[in-house]
């Protein structure tokens, strides 16, 4: 069984306490030994990684994720891309994902319906480099809502899969089931960067998402949807949908409906691409346009709306809609940083919800999103701290070591290979 030893690390476990000084032996795939008092540990037989003082921490889980999203500057482009074009990009945003820090990855939607499926079985099989993925179906949107891309003068491949009434929706999300995706991704709202329903309209009707949500129950899979009106907010609580996204419009009866479910749900503002739209976006948006479409309201919302929920206990995942042209593919962890700056969580608060609750709605968290004996050893070594500063977390040269299931997927530290004796 392989050992790796990080020697004098600052571990920041993802519990919420503050960093401690620790030697940590990782055997086979998972975290063996978090000792506090260093050198106590034997590291007999192991490759020894001199951390230096520095942060080690669990890998980051992005928990909106869209690999086969790649540079698009409408949601138009994600239906015109070729099969064949987009499984290689599918598989380089896997890659690009992991050499960035994150080890997981929840799918908030594919584009095409077998994407998101074949790229996390390659990386299962350990044949292609990537997060841990839970794979998702293409969004599941009725006709004329978000992902709707159609024409009716002409044939076009949308990247949403349309469905009206729950005998359609059913047949669509059991396609999906026995595709193979692990998530169901539903469009309850329309949104403001699509043409046609806007952000606050609630265009899929409760029977609709009353059967997505039992059909996937049926094939025991997880429900996220888009939600953006505070109706759509409602209607998914009341449906049972597990991963509810953007919520920004919540009012006070939402809010209530969110809390009272909290240790069921998860909520994600995807605030990335609305910042990116602002301050990102030319030449393709301009500064007037954006404002024009709203999305300074929408980050002014979402301030409202989860400095409330964070008081609540309601859980918030990191994840911005990265892989839109102004929100690319590996700057994913500038959420964090969002977090802390416009929604109002701490750095330590910003970081769980990128670790430990990322590690939940994995559905594993048990076992992963912790520096914790027994948990699965998904470990980043940080140049820097992060707690301090926590743009640190974006460029990938900040990692000197990630591993993966216990494997050294990179490692720049200082290593010794199999250490001999306890030193
Ligand atoms: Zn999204």
């Amino acid at each position: 069984m392989s050992r790796v030893f990080f020697r004098n690390a600052m571990v920041w476990d993802g519990s919420g306490a503050n960093p401690f000084p620790a030697d940590v032996l990782v055997e086979g795939n998972r975290i063996r030994t978090v000792a506090r008092s260093t050198g106590q540990l034997s590291a007999d037989g192991a490759t020894v990684i001199d951390c230096q003082g520095k942060t080690l921490m669990p890998g980051l889980v992005e928990g909106h994720a869209h690999l086969s999203y790649g540079g698009a500057v409408n949601d138009s482009d994600l239906g015109n891309i070729p099969p064949e074009e987009h499984v290689l990009l599918t598989m380089r945003n896997a890659k690009t994902l992991l050499d960035h820090g994150f080890t997981s990855a929840f799918s908030a939607a594919s584009s095409k319906l077998r994407l998101d499926v074949v790229i996390r079985n390659e990386v299962e099989a350990g044949r292609l480099p990537g997060p841990r993925i839970r794979a998702c179906s293409p969004e599941i949107t009725v006709t004329g809502g978000l992902g709707d891309e159609r024409k009716q003068h002409m044939y076009y491949e949308s990247f949403g899969m349309i469905a009206d009434g729950p005998d359609e929706i059913a047949r669509t999300v059991r396609l999906c089931c026995r595709e193979g995706v692990d998530n169901i991704k539903i469009n309850i709202s329309g949104d403001d960067l699509g043409p046609k329903a806007h952000g606050g309209m609630t265009v899929m009707r409760e029977n609709e998402v009353q059967t997505a949500v039992s059909v996937a129950r049926d094939f025991g899979k997880v429900v996220a949807c888009h939600s953006r009106s505070a109706e759509s907010v409602k209607r998914a609580v009341r449906c049972g949908v597990d991963v509810i996204y953007h919520c920004e419009s919540s009012d006070e009866e939402a809010l209530d409906m969110l809390e009272s479910v909290k240790d069921r749900i998860f909520v994600g503002p995807a605030i990335g691409v609305i910042y990116g739209t602002l301050y990102d976006g030319e030449p393709w948006f301009s500064r007037e346009f954006a404002i024009h479409i709203g999305m300074q309201r929408v980050i002014d919302d979402s301030h409202k709306v989860y400095s409330e929920l964070r008081k609540r206990g309601v859980r918030a995942l990191i994840g911005g809609d990265y892989g839109f042209v102004q929100s690319p593919q590996g700057t994913n962890a500038r959420d964090l940083k969002h977090f802390v700056d416009l929604l109002g969580y701490s750095s330590s608060e910003a970081l769980q919800c990128g670790t430990r609750i990322g590690g939940q709605v994995m559905g594993m968290g048990h076992e992963l999103g912790q520096v914790k004996e027994g948990f699965l050893a998904d470990l980043l070594l940080v140049n820097g701290d992060p707690l301090k500063d926590l743009s640190i977390m974006v460029p990938e040269e900040s990692f000197l070591v990630i591993m993966k299931d216990g494997a050294l997927y990179k490692n720049i530290a200082q290593t010794r290979a199999q250490e001999r004796a306890a030193e």
